[in-house]
């Protein structure tokens, strides 16, 4: 797999669907990838990332962003309130905005600090316990209380649960995105972006498919 191998097949894709080409959002995923696959990446002119920890978002990007133009990059994994400021910092996007506490932090952020990363709620579709992410019950009433702060919602992401049928998960994103008035749909890994796309995925999360595998962190 290779960046080119994801991007032609993102096109085939929006192709089979009947999208307009180039209307889904390739996010490579370079959590845990050492800084030479990110950077090769970066060599081929891709320019949107995603990272699931801060922490560790704040030890690479800046530096990348400094001799990469117009680089972006994406939070999509869980924020605690205590690292929304930082957060603020250091990514464009926000995909796991997945709680009332959350909410109410970011809005006092974005008071504070004049501006707001575009955000996505996270639904969690599969009512998984450990999962994090709005059941889809609350939803409406969750992106009507985010409106209400003048936060900038920008759509809905899920990850659907391992064992299930992804697709499933899929369309009752869109759904509720559409009977919301959401036009992004996060949705759709190395796995199952295809039929993501196929439901109408605006941004794709695609990590191992277009770095290679993760080599596991060290185990403590
Ligand atoms: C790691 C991760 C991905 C990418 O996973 P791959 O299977 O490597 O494509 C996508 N979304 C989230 C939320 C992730 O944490």
């Amino acid at each position: 797999m290779s960046l080119a191998d994801i991007t032609s097949r993102i096109a085939k894709a929006e192709a089979n669907a009947g999208r307009a080409a180039r209307s889904v959002q390739l996010i490579a995923v370079s959590k845990v990838q050492p800084n030479a696959r990110v950077q090769a990446v970066l060599d081929e002119g891709h320019r949107l990332f995603g990272e699931n920890k801060v922490q560790e978002a704040a030890g690479k990007w800046p530096a990348f962003r400094q001799d990469y133009d117009s680089t972006f990059v994406h939070l999509i994994g869980p924020l605690q309130t205590n690292k929304a400021r930082q957060a603020f910092g250091l990514f464009d996007a926000i995909h796991t905005l997945d709680r009332p506490k959350l909410a109410n932090t970011l809005a006092r952020l974005a008071q504070e600090e004049g501006h707001c990363p575009d955000l996505f709620i996270q639904v969690n579709t599969g009512e998984e316990p450990q999962k994090a992410g709005i059941a889809p019950r609350e939803a409406d009433a969750f992106v009507a209380q985010c409106r209400a702060l003048d936060l900038p919602v920008k759509g809905l992401m899920c990850i659907p649960p391992v064992e299930e049928e992804p697709s499933l998960h899929f369309a009752l994103l869109a759904k509720i995105a559409a009977r919301n008035g959401l036009e992004g749909l996060s949705m759709g890994m190395s796995g199952d972006f295809e039929r993501a796309i196929a439901l109408g995925a605006t941004h794709v999360r695609v990590g191992s498919a277009v770095f290679g595998e993760r080599i596991p962190p060290a185990s403590a």
